[in-house]
């Protein structure tokens, strides 16, 4: 589904107060997210609200943005493969300027610097890369997930006593011998 960026609910005129330093807005939106945010293990649906409150403060080089963007996002357990929902409480910030920063020879390139056309802020990627960062490599269910037997695939969540019996490998010739005998 593609979107115009106009009609993105992550972009916020402000025109007015560009090239006025000293002028802000808040700003404080609830839509649901026009795609997906995260990684293959845990992300924000697409479709899942997205509470987003922010702060917007014309300063000399653009607009400095600072909040708060909240949304759930939804997972898999690493060990158990259940589901998992994580509340998602980011802190965003960063600074759209249509000043090109010269990075040179420095390899860190500022984290929160975006392009801003001195129109609309785009604050997607802000978001986006905020809730990321929130997001865990490996989603668990609970702390203490015991995951999966190795054996069976049983939840041993499901079955805390769950276990195999063990066959020593040495008596296990001995014990294929008896079985063919008894049957
Ligand atoms: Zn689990
Ligand atoms: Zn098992």
């Amino acid at each position: 589904m593609s979107h115009h960026p106009t009609h993105s609910p992550y972009v916020f005129h402000v025109r007015d107060m560009a090239g006025s330093p000293g002028s802000h807005r808040e700003v404080s939106e609830s839509f649901p997210a026009p795609e997906a945010l995260g990684t293959d293990v845990i992300s924000v649906p697409q479709g899942t609200e997205i509470e987003l409150t922010a702060s917007l403060e014309s300063v000399s080089d653009g607009i400095w943005v600072s909040g708060r963007a909240r949304a759930q996002a939804v997972g898999e357990c690493g060990r158990c493969l259940d589901e998992v929902r994580q509340d998602v409480d980011a802190a965003i910030q960063g600074l759209f300027t249509a000043a090109k920063i010269d990075l040179g020879e420095d390899e860190d390139e500022p984290e929160d610097v975006f392009e801003f056309d001195g129109e609309s802020l785009n604050l997607e990627d802000v978001v986006r890369d905020a809730v990321v960062t929130q997001l865990p490599f490996t989603p668990l269910c609970r702390p203490d997930c015991p995951g999966l037997c190795d054996q069976c695939g049983a939840r041993l969540a499901d079955e805390p006593d769950h276990a195999h019996e063990v066959i020593d490998p040495r008596w296990s010739t001995l014990q294929s011998l008896t079985e063919q005998k008894e049957s």
